[in-house]
């Protein structure tokens, strides 16, 4: 950080905000408040001349003890203060105090009791109900906040792609039906994380002259250059095309590099020529008129956008939502689900699936009401009596295991052994370096069946630990361990950018829909995306596999790893 004057008044909100927190001297604070006002109404320049010529505290509200720390954090950008103040407490927590809904002494509280350190975290803990059992929260602080969160997020400029898919939808719905109006760029290629909402339409001008009004888009008249933004703040960009070129330069505008080299090689072995707006025969156009005829010319599968990241197969067999046969990861009213056991249970049937795993969360899981003997003991009792009922279609029982500190599961080998399948995660104890560590012994664990949400990332929030991926691939696919692929869009952990190789090499995933409440299931659609991202073949991923077959794979993984 270079020292400037933004700097300066950062750096003092800091000191107050953490002396908040810490309920320091009201009249402290106070100073510290009045000071930044003073100041913030001075230039630069200004600023460097007092720091210069060692005359601080000639500024209004400026004592010796503020001057210190500003001289102090001019020359070291930071300050003793701030070190004393902060004490071992993380700086992330300074995110928090942009909500207004949030004073620095409950930010205290949410820390303390529920480990919440970032934004990030405070929605994610927002949308798993953590907020509503919390002493002075409840309902509807929960949604409040989870509200001014996301504005926050909006302005910060980039979009989870869920939150982008929901505007498209709401754009979609507006528009008269077949209008040319597709999703291209990071949006259409189904990346976790977007900056610009890219749309292709066929006459741009045209385009906005008749819908932009519709859509709920203003340009701003005073610019020349068309920024537009949503009306949740995002940047949005429209490109167009002539109708006859539409279906190829879609294809080109979700593909990476890689993938377009692949089709424009694949076209010249069958003499054509492909370009970002035609393929050609010798000096005939050819007709395309959709992104599967184009596939299906060069003599390639047809890849769906979100799949267009590496070069081309031939032949390959995408996954997709109706080739799942049911799902693990759901969570209940039992723990920290918004939806009953009865409710989930009836949705997953539904779903016309022939399975379907719960798992709560563990009894250390104290935050999540994690689930103690006699919870499970009426949990399974409920469950016998629903399988009864709704055969063929069976409720596996599951859990969701904290991985303790030096590894363990949560529960003892007695209760473990009765569950049908064992998801571990990491929950708590974030930063220990031993990471990899704890990981590899959960997967060891004779009756740990997966890991949940292995790099423990939140999109636009908390960044994965670092792990030894390597080591720990190595030691899943040894011990038949299947990894999750967590569905989540605030999580897509983990990160399909590991996934290709890994399967390529043995590893069993499962595309695990981490569900709070019955809508949740629809996650699955996420991790389908990014399992198609990496290629990875229907074999690979658990829950396309008849309940016989999956079944066989838990019990073969206690036995190998217990041997
Ligand atoms: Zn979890
Ligand atoms: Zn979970």
């Amino acid at each position: 950080m270079t020292a400037s004057l933004p700097a300066v008044l950062e750096h003092l909100r800091s000191i107050q905000f953490f002396m908040e927190m810490r309920d320091e001297n009201p009249f402290k604070i106070r100073a510290f408040r009045a000071a930044r006002e003073e100041l913030s109404s001075l230039k630069d320049e200004q600023l460097n001349q007092f720091i210069k010529e060692n005359r601080l505290t000639e500024i209004k509200g400026v004592g010796k003890g503020i001057a210190a720390v500003i001289s102090e954090f001019w020359q070291t950008s930071t300050s003793t203060d701030f070190r004393n103040i902060i004490g071992d407490w993380p700086l992330s927590l300074l995110e928090l105090d942009e909500l207004s809904g949030l004073a620095p002494k409950r930010i205290r509280g949410v820390y303390e009791q529920l480990g919440i350190s970032s934004l990030a975290e405070l929605e994610y803990a927002c949308l798993e109900n953590r907020l509503v059992e919390l002493p002075g929260f409840g309902q509807k602080t929960q949604e409040k906040l989870l509200k001014e969160i996301e504005n926050l997020k909006a302005r910060r400029g980039k979009v989870l792609l869920c939150d982008a898919i929901d505007e498209t939808r709401e754009f979609r719905s507006r528009l008269p039906k077949d209008t040319p109006f597709e999703e291209v760029g990071d949006l259409g290629m189904r990346h976790e994380v977007i900056e610009t909402l890219e749309f292709l339409v066929e006459d741009k001008k045209s385009f906005e002259a008749k819908h932009l009004e519709k859509l709920g888009l203003k340009k701003s008249p005073s610019t020349r250059q068309v920024s537009l933004k949503t009306k949740h703040g995002h940047s949005l960009k429209f490109i167009h095309v002539a109708k006859a070129s539409f279906p190829i330069h879609r294809v080109f505008l979700t593909s990476s590099p890689e993938h377009w080299h692949s089709l424009e090689s694949a076209a010249r072995k069958k003499t054509l020529l492909l370009t970002a707006n035609e393929l050609k025969k010798s000096d005939r156009l050819l007709k395309i008129e959709s992104e599967q005829e184009l596939y299906a010319e060069l003599g390639i599968v047809y890849h769906p956008p979100e799949a267009r990241e590496y070069a081309a197969e031939k032949s390959f067999e995408f996954v997709s939502l109706e080739s799942l046969k049911g799902c693990f990861h759901a969570h209940s009213t039992y723990s920290d689900g918004s939806d009953s056991l009865k409710n989930m249970l009836d949705a997953a049937k539904a779903k016309g699936w022939d399975y379907f795993g719960i798992s709560e969360h563990s009894q250390t899981a104290f935050y999540a009401r994690g689930l103690k003997d006699a919870d499970l003991q009426k949990q399974w009792k409920e469950i016998d009596q629903y399988n009864k009922k709704s055969a063929p279609f069976r409720v596996l029982k599951g859990v969701e295991s904290d991985i303790l500190k030096e590894g363990e599961l949560d529960y003892p080998d007695k209760i473990l052994k009765e569950f049908d399948f064992v998801i571990a995660s990491i929950h708590q104890r974030y930063g220990l370096k031993e990471m990899t560590d704890r990981i590899l012994a959960a997967v060891r664990n004779p009756y740990s069946s997966m890991i949940g949400h292995i790099s423990g990332r939140l999109l636009l929030g908390r960044e994965p630990y670092r792990l030894n991926y390597e080591a720990i691939i190595r030691e899943a696919i040894a011990t038949h361990t299947v990894i999750e692929l967590n569905c989540n869009p605030h999580r897509l952990d983990m990160d399909w950018r590991y996934l290709r190789q890994a399967c390529e090499a043995g590893l069993l995933i499962s595309i695990n829909p981490d569900a709070h409440s019955v809508e949740g299931l629809d996650d699955l659609e996420f991790g389908v995306w990014m399992a198609r991202k990496a290629l990875v073949a229907p074999s690979q991923i658990i829950n396309t596999w008849p309940l016989k077959k999956l079944l066989e794979l838990f019990s073969k993984q206690r036995e190998k790893k217990a041997a």
